[in-house]
């Protein structure tokens, strides 16, 4: 099982939960008596930003990063979802990787 994505149970929950979200949108703009073309190109943006901001969120959970120490050097690494030992394999990689001259 990859477990570097969210589960299809969360990616259901945020899909939903996004267009429930951008319903109660489209029923608060029908309010005003907007043409259906303005309410539902707002509705899909409301929807679009909040299914990116879910899923950049998702990603980022469980992320770890590691630099290089030295002030010139902009080596780094991003890991998603390891356990403490690779996590801890790949600091000591980052802390003293091999730099070119
Ligand atoms: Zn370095």
């Amino acid at each position: 099982m990859n477990s570097s994505k969210p589960g299809l149970l969360a990616q259901a929950a945020m899909v939903t939960g996004c267009g429930a979200m951008a319903a109660l949108t489209g029923v608060d703009l029908d309010s005003y008596h907007l043409p259906l073309a303005w309410n539902l190109s707002c509705s899909t943006a409301v929807f679009s930003a909040l299914l990116h901001l879910t899923t950049t969120a998702a990603a980022a959970w469980g992320t770890r990063t590691h630099r290089c120490p030295l002030p010139d050097c902009d080596f780094t690494v991003r890991l998603q979802h390891v356990d403490a030992g690779e996590n801890r394999r790949w600091q000591e990689i980052a802390a003293h990787h091999p730099h070119t001259l």
